[in-house]
């Protein structure tokens, strides 16, 4: 989802306004020459059940060595314990759960539409555990990604560690039309800095000279295939071409077609109106080749075969199915700020904000909808297929942050193990984006990427929302469970509440400014 995305393909020319970069870091603790964290229980990414308790030991930003140190509900022998050398630091993490930073394949950092500063968008991403983005299109430009993306690296700001996949065409003087002018872009792309390209579709030409050029620059890709263009161009032609990662589900479809060669558009469909673009969208799948049918079959094969990844983000349609559900999250009150509510509301300008005449029928169609594309991404994973946690937060009542959580929930729906989802969002997230090297599962000799939670995530998913899950104590009292506490990205470790409170405060003084409300769309006040 991007509201520059009309710009990208009929207006290279366009301005990009950009928000504020983060200030300098002023949270974080480390990192130490040593840092132990005991007594953790650990997911460790790879698809390997918990383990525990362990003590981890860092030294600096890479993890030195993992030692189980006991057994459940046996005091820890002392003596077993890895030392701690002078002027470390230990970190008591007993009974909680220790997983591999998050990886968020489909993260942009805010836009001037949004109203949503740097500090706030990375605020909320690293009170999810998520210590890894990879911005899809570069929407700041392309220098301003990188100077934040150094700054992230060297830690002076609290931000992930972020990949860069510039919009195909972004900064060019001239519209780009033959061959020759997207292999100079890719170059040009490349020699800039960039961590890749993400593309929304062009012409067929376009397209296989811009991924096979960028391919054989050991670069990587994504792309939202855009509707204008899988009539002609669809997910296989892209992954044929050395395409990475496909973002959402378009194009997907019309690969499976065997009794049509473009989705069955009413015949007054108009793509500029957003309420017939998602409403019809919501029609697709159906369309499609019937699930485990002979011509499913072979398209999910030869995807895998490729080596191609899935990077669904489902949670960003959500709405679609259940509008009430996304606009009264309980987390909008506290952590969505006004000019980001404004953008949400129903517009017939604003990118994502189609609410002209949503209902029961629509709703209707985008669960069926849901099921037959859960019904693709759990049978992928199942043949070996790589599936990856993204979530274009931002639009469509998604924020920063908790989307991530719900997009893991949402995997779960489609028929993943908890333990699957977990190394979606991690070692696989890392394979995608070529860094499993050094991220994406706790292993020796990779950097210290942590998200220490003190409840059971494959128990409930819901306890890594920066809200945590509601639970029943035994006095009869509604508590709150969970909320990621730590978030420990190169060995420093941040308070991932106090992250939280932040934002929290960043939107209360908004309020406060402007006597803004989040009052729900239609209604004036309660
Ligand atoms: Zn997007």
């Amino acid at each position: 989802m991007k509201a520059i995305l009309l710009a990208v393909f009929l207006y290279p020319l366009f301005v990009i306004a950009q928000i504020k970069k983060a200030p300098d870091r002023k949270e974080g603790e480390g990192p130490w020459p040593q840092l132990i964290i005991r007594g953790v229980i650990l997911i460790d990414g790879t698809g390997a059940p918990a383990i525990g308790p362990v003590d981890i030991v860092i030294e600096r930003n890479r993890i030195k060595e993992i030692a189980l140190v006991g057994s459940p509900g046996v005091a820890i022998d002392k003596a077993k314990r890895p030392k701690l050398m002078e002027g470390s630091k230990e970190l008591d993490c007993t009974n909680m759960y220790l997983l591999p930073g998050f990886i968020d394949l489909h993260g942009h950092i805010g836009g001037k539409e949004q109203g949503t500063d740097a500090e706030y968008v990375f605020k909320l991403w690293m009170a999810h555990g998520i210590t890894t983005i990879r911005d899809p299109s570069a929407g700041n430009g392309l220098d301003w990604v990188l100077d934040q993306k150094k700054a992230s690296a060297e830690n002076k700001i609290t931000a992930p560690r972020i990949l860069a996949f510039t919009a195909f065409g972004q900064g060019s003087k001239e519209k780009l039309s033959t061959s020759e002018q997207a292999i100079a872009w890719v170059r040009e792309n490349a020699k800039k800095g960039a961590d890749g390209i993400k593309f929304f579709g062009a012409s067929p030409h376009l397209m296989k000279a811009a991924l096979e050029e960028n391919k054989r620059l050991g670069l990587r890709s994504a792309c939202h295939h855009a509707q204008l263009h899988v009539a002609r161009w669809n997910v296989l032609n892209s992954a044929r071409s050395g395409l990475t990662t496909m973002e959402h589900w378009y194009g997907l479809p019309e690969a499976l077609f065997e009794d049509k060669t473009i989705q069955n558009y009413p015949l007054n469909y108009n793509y500029a109106n957003e309420q017939n673009r998602f409403e019809e969208a919501g029609k697709l799948w159906k369309q499609a080749a019937q699930p485990y049918s002979a011509h499913w079959n072979k398209v999910m094969n030869e995807l895998i075969a490729l080596d191609f990844t899935l990077d669904p983000t489902l949670n960003i349609y959500e709405a679609n199915r259940d509008l009430m559900r996304a606009r009264t999250a309980e987390w909008h009150q506290n952590y969505t700020l006004p000019s980001l509510w404004k953008f949400y509301e129903p517009s017939r300008i604003s990118h994502g904000s189609y609410w002209h005449n949503w209902g029961t029928e629509q709703e209707i169609s985008w669960k069926e909808n849901y099921r037959l594309w859960m019904t693709f991404i759990n049978e992928y994973k199942n043949r070996g297929g790589r599936v990856t946690v993204g979530t274009d937060a931002g639009y469509i009542y998604q924020l920063y942050g908790f989307s991530y959580v719900r997009e893991m929930e949402l995997l779960r729906e489609a028929g993943f193990h908890s333990l699957e989802v977990i190394r979606s969002a991690t070692l696989f997230g890392a394979q995608a984006l070529g860094i499993e090297k050094d991220s994406g599962s706790v292993e020796a000799g990779k950097l210290a990427d942590f998200v220490i939670v003190d409840a059971n995530p494959l128990e409930n998913l819901q306890v890594l929302y920066g809200t945590g899950a509601i639970a029943l104590n035994e006095k009869n009292e509604v508590i709150r469970r969970g909320g990621v506490k730590y978030t420990i990205k190169d060995g420093i470790v941040y308070d991932a509440k106090k992250l939280l409170a932040d934002v929290k405060k960043m939107v209360d003084d908004t309020k406060a400014g402007t006597g803004s409300k989040i009052i729900q769309p239609g209604i004036k006040e309660f």
